[in-house]
């Protein structure tokens, strides 16, 4: 038979709102099963084929919207089809016969693998449909509709007149079989209240409602840019233990709603707004829920598409809990269902959310007296503007509800689908067990997962690691300046002399000395000749102003400060001693030896200035063991075996200098000294002189550099730090060099000694805004951490904390909150001392950390960190500023 003689003329009707969205989808992925919804009714006892096949025809004969096509074409992408309702039409439907296969159910399997995914014709039928049977008394009816001409609830009306029809088939009463009302009143009650004032209010409300739209969620990796329509269902194993709590939740006063079943969709959509809160960091939300849209005894009878989706929005606030959020989400329901006119939807509606809440109310019962088990089968496509769509459904009134995640396969790895039940089930978890609790306050991975890093503290100092290279390699040289040099043999010499003089002033352990000397070779003298008293040194940088100077010198309250007569003016009305590095040192001839102090892995090296969380300076106490990890671990990064020279050209005052003061002398390797100069930028010198292997400096410095021709260049490596590295800097400068350049995010606070993390940019794989900051160094550990200190999942958004051995001591005499930025080993579950960042980051699919920026107001001038409410006190102190608007 021709589709024509089967097909007697019917009428025309325009789409609905909702199957004119349906049917756009559906156009721009012609092919892809997007929209198939197929179930199967397993059903247990005898069932007769042929009187089932009559009893079908019958209900294709009394409902009109299984008669529906769209046998025209579109006149414009705007304008779709005409529904066609067909007076007549004799709908295809297989009765098959599977029992006498070996393995009956396994073929069932593979038969609705094969077609769940039918690209269903709308010109012809908008479904399939058969009877298959696997044993004498086991049968499936199998039943695949086009989301065009159905929802969950139509299922159940189907389901339900179907078995009442075989009912009156074996009685031989089928012709007594009474009509359904008809899906073309609905369309007709659709289109007739499109210009009403009602609809018009509703229209106005979405619009003002849609226009601040809520951003992109942004799952557990960058969201695709063109997600295709593969999705994959994964089940989030509740049970009937869970379900019950749920239930008995919904039922309490605060939850309790106008039905139970409002009340438990208010507590899904609580728990995946709470989910999308705390997975993606939006604040703003958005999640689309359908509306039934059947409010009429007549509708509620009616088989056919009536739910229309609509935004369901909340705003996550600062301390919110389980049950304040739920409340917003039962005002929000509210206020959606007053809104939730039929056609009031339409393509900014779609566009409004990327995640969806499919609470299904409707269920099944028996078929004609015999068990029957309710069998949703996922087609394995949907929507692509849908990343994440949140199924529960409790069809066979089981003990445990059904919940599903349709998970866009580009959104998510295979990995992380797994990952979204699991940290769905510990906030439902969470909720259940206390509803007042903060979002914020729960797991999403559990802190017992975490490990502490095993640090090895090295033995060595940097003078011990020194003094191995003035031992081995004597007559080296070890530092230049402007054609002077010193050999390691004459370095260590003078910086032995001038700490037996500062021994002789009561240097040692626990003391502090000042260094106030511009970049020249007597400044290396002295902190080398510093730290061999096993003293700190506190380096102040000779351009800045005097009050930023006198405020360091009153809180470091050194022995001394070791300065020259030209440095002198800038340490102001200091009242100390102030001493040449010659006044002070002794030679090897003259007086009594004092005690020779050495410095220990666990004494204090330097003393370096940085802004702490209350945005005034703060002296970070960096000890022995941290710094010699880091230059032993940088030595063996950036140089290998290999000696390696250093330019000296940035301020000793940042740690960032650390890097070029140790590495190179402890590598045999020289320092390159490069005194200031007014009016010149001095890493153009550096680069000029061409006398150097490898350069830390910020990417500021970098930016530098980017218009010269670098090709010849000495340079094999450049270490950035200090501040966020663009990817395209990083890129231009590699193409200067001719790509003969290797360059390293060096990420790291003073707090954790100069770099904690290292990334080798990658102009291949690198391909995001940023160079990542990459993982820890040697014996350090990074954690991103949720606000309770909790570890987060991958690609999920946090504080980045650091532990190992190169965390500072401390702070010098710190405020209260600058004190709490190091945790205490005793309060971190895992048991590690912990230093508190401040920097957002993130982990990504390789395994490194993306730098996200600060999560407080400080921001970095010049590589200085400061706090944006202190900013015009700050930029007072630097050099040259005399007046600061702000
Ligand atoms: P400081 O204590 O002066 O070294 O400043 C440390 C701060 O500088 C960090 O907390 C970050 O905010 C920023 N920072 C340091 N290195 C990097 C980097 N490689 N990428 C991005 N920010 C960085
Ligand atoms: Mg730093």
């Amino acid at each position: 038979m021709t589709p024509e003689s089967r097909t007697a003329p019917g009428e025309d009707r325009e789409l609905t709102a909702s199957q004119r969205l349906i049917w756009t989808g559906q156009r721009l992925q012609p092919g892809e099963p997007l929209y198939n919804m197929v179930l199967a009714f397993h059903i247990s006892g005898e069932l007769e084929s042929a009187t089932f096949a009559r009893a079908f025809q019958a209900l294709v004969d009394r409902c009109d919207v299984l008669r529906v096509a769209l046998p025209g074409d579109a006149a414009s992408p705007d304008t779709p089809p005409r529904q066609r309702f067909r007076e007549r039409f004799e709908a295809p439907f297989a009765q098959l016969d599977f029992s006498a296969d070996t393995d009956p159910r396994a073929r069932l399997a593979a038969w609705l693998d094969e077609h769940k995914v039918l690209d269903l014709d709308p010109r012809e039928c908008l479904f399939e449909s058969a009877l298959i049977r696997l044993a004498p008394d086991a049968y499936v009816w199998y039943l695949n509709q086009h989301h065009l001409i159905t929802d969950a609830w139509s299922c159940a009306v189907l389901f339900e007149r179907l078995q009442a029809f075989y009912a009156l088939a074996r009685a031989g009463r089928l012709d007594d079989a009474p009509g359904l009302p008809l899906y073309r009143d609905y369309v007709e009650h659709e289109h007739a209240r499109r210009d009403s004032p009602a609809q018009q209010k509703s229209r106005a409300y979405w619009e003002a409602r849609l226009r601040s739209p809520t951003p992109p969620s942004r799952f557990y990796r960058e969201p695709p840019t063109e997600a295709g329509g593969r999705t994959e269902r994964v089940v989030c194993v509740l049970g009937a233990q869970r379900s019950a709590a749920l239930r008995a939740l919904a039922a309490e006063p605060g939850f309790r709603a106008f039905t139970g079943e409002l009340a438990l969709f208010q507590v899904f959509a609580t728990l995946l707004l709470a989910y999308l809160a705390r997975v993606t960091g939006n604040r703003t939300l958005a999640i689309g829920t359908p509306s039934h849209n059947r409010g009429s005894a007549q509708f509620k009878a009616t088989a056919g598409l009536f739910i229309e989706i609509f935004p369901l929005q909340a705003t996550i606030e600062e301390g919110e809990t389980f049950a304040s959020l739920y409340a917003k989400v039962a005002r929000a329901a509210q206020e959606l269902l007053m809104h939730a006119q039929p056609g009031a939807s339409g393509a900014a509606h779609n566009r409004a959310y990327d995640v969806l809440l499919n609470f299904i109310t409707a269920s099944f019962g028996d078929f004609d007296g015999r068990a029957t088990r309710t069998e949703w089968i996922h087609a394995g496509y949907g929507d692509r503007s849908h990343l994440l769509r949140l199924q529960v459904e409790d069809f066979d009134r089981a003990d445990a509800l059904g919940v599903y995640f349709d998970l866009n396969v580009d959104a998510f790895s295979r990995e992380e689908r797994d990952w979204v039940p699991a940290h769905f089930l510990r906030l439902l978890d969470a909720f259940l067990d206390d509803p007042g609790q903060v979002l914020e306050g729960v797991a999403l991975l559990d802190p017992a997962s975490v490990t502490a890093v095993a640090a090895a503290a090295p033995a060595e100092t940097v003078v011990d690691l020194f003094e191995q290279q003035a031992r081995s390699g004597p007559e080296r040289v070890a530092l230049a300046c402007d054609g002077v040099t010193l050999t390691y043999a004459e370095l260590d010499r003078r910086a032995d002399r001038l700490a037996r003089g500062l021994r002789e002033r009561g240097a040692g352990p626990g003391t502090r000395v000042a260094i106030a000397l511009p970049r020249s070779p007597e400044a290396l003298v002295a902190i080398l000749g510093v730290l061999k008293c096993a003293a700190a040194y506190v380096p102040l940088d000779t351009a800045y102003p005097p009050a930023r100077i006198a405020r360091i010198l009153d809180a470091a309250a050194p022995l001394l400060v070791l300065s020259d007569a030209a440095a002198r003016d800038c340490l102001g009305e200091f009242d100390g001693e102030v001493s040449d590095l010659d006044e002070v040192a002794v030679s090897e001839a003259g007086g009594a030896a004092p005690p020779a102090s050495r410095p220990g892995p666990a004494d204090v090296a330097y003393v370096i200035y940085t802004s702490g969380s209350t945005g005034k300076p703060k002296g970070v106490l960096v000890g022995h063991a941290g710094l010699a990890n880091y230059v032993t671990w940088a030595r063996k990064q950036y140089l290998g075996e290999r000696p390696g020279d250093f330019p000296l050209f940035s301020s000793l005052a940042f740690d960032l200098t650390v890097t070029s003061l140790f590495v190179p002398l402890i590598s045999g390797g020289r320092v390159v000294v490069y005194p200031e100069r007014a009016g010149e930028i001095a890493v153009h010198r550096v680069i000029e002189d061409n006398a150097v292997d490898v350069v830390k400096l910020t990417p500021v410095h970098l930016s530098l550099l980017q218009s010269l021709d670098l090709a010849g260049s000495r340079i094999h490596t450049l270490i950035l730090g200090g501040e966020d590295l663009k990817v395209d800097l990083a890129r231009t400068v590699t193409r200067r060099f001719g790509g003969e350049v290797a360059i390293y995010n060096e990420y790291g606070p003073t707090e954790a000694t100069v770099g904690c993390m290292v990334h080798r940019f990658d102009p291949a794989r690198d391909t995001a805004t940023s160079v990542p900051i990459g993982r820890a160094i040697d014996n350090l550990s990074v954690h991103v951490l949720d606000a309770r200190r909790n570890p987060l999942p991958r690609g999920v958004a946090g504080e980045l904390y650091i532990g190992g051995v190169g965390l500072a001591h401390g702070y010098l005499d710190p405020d209260p909150a600058s004190a709490a930025r190091f945790v205490p080993a005793e309060d971190v579950p895992w048991g590690e001392r912990l230093y508190r960042s401040g920097d957002l980051a993130r982990c990504n699919e390789d395994g490194v950390l993306e730098y996200l920026g600060r999560e407080d107001h400080q921001v970095k001038i010049r590589g200085v960190r400061i706090e944006l409410g202190e900013i015009e006190a700050a930029l007072l102190d630097f050099p040259g500023v005399r007046e600061c608007v702000v």
